[in-house]
């Protein structure tokens, strides 16, 4: 067994998850999964390009803060400089999800943020996702802008024109963000497609679960 197996496989599990359930595509390569390796500066991330269904436990790339190969037989995703750059700026964060999850990336094609609607969305995701202004995929203009929106301590974004951002304390909390951005995005196209108003949390809500959000991840 190598050295980074267990992360390798948590990372694998993720994305067959993720790309089964329709966040990533099938045959295509629309998005890309990493874990922090603990007690290490290195990342366990998805390789560039390659089909998620094919790719096996050897495949996945790790590399260290600076992007360079530590065990990794195929590039590692154009996105690593991201995810690092998330590991870098958010310690609570160990898992990083960059899908092109349909509803999500609806409202980032119509730049419209999601507010506050549900209680369990304040506390797991945070009372806003956030758009990060577009920039070419890979970039690092992209980091950049991702960078200047993660200060908001928030576990998902929507990505301008582009897709979504989750993060976790581990994978199955990345994960599930996703998840629940997905179906909160759902919930949000529907409303916005009436017509009708909607109506967001009321501020004291906001602070009533910003708090526990607070004891929870703090
Ligand atoms: P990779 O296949 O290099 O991870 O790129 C997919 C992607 O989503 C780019 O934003
Ligand atoms: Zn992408």
């Amino acid at each position: 067994m190598g050295k980074y197996d267990p992360e390798k496989r948590t990372v694998l599990a993720a994305t067959h998850w993720l790309a089964e359930h329709g966040y990533l595509g099938k045959r295509s390569s629309g998005g890309n999964v990493s874990l922090k390796i603990a007690n290490q500066d290195a990342v366990a991330i998805t390789p560039s390009g390659r089909p998620y269904f094919k790719m096996a436990v050897e495949d996945v790339c790790v590399v260290d803060l600076d992007r360079k190969p530590l065990d990794s037989k195929l590039d590692p995703s154009i996105e690593a400089g991201m995810h690092i750059g998330v590991y870098k700026q958010r310690a609570d964060v160990k898992a990083v999800i960059h899908t092109h999850q349909t509803y999500a990336s609806a409202l980032a094609i119509i730049n419209r943020p999601i507010p506050a609607l549900f209680d369990e969305i304040i506390v797991e995701i945070g009372p806003v996702v956030e758009i990060i202004p577009y920039a070419f995929s890979g970039s690092a203009e992209l980091v950049k802008n991702v960078a200047g929106k993660l200060g908001n301590q928030c576990h998902c974004y929507l990505i301008q024109n582009h897709g979504a951002l989750s993060l976790g304390s581990d994978m199955e909390r990345a994960l599930k963000n996703a998840e629940l951005l997905e179906n909160v995005a759902r919930i949000y196209y529907h409303a916005l497609a009436t017509g009708l108003d909607i109506d967001t949390l009321p501020p004291d809500a906001i602070d009533h679960f910003a708090e526990m959000r607070n004891l929870r991840f703090s």
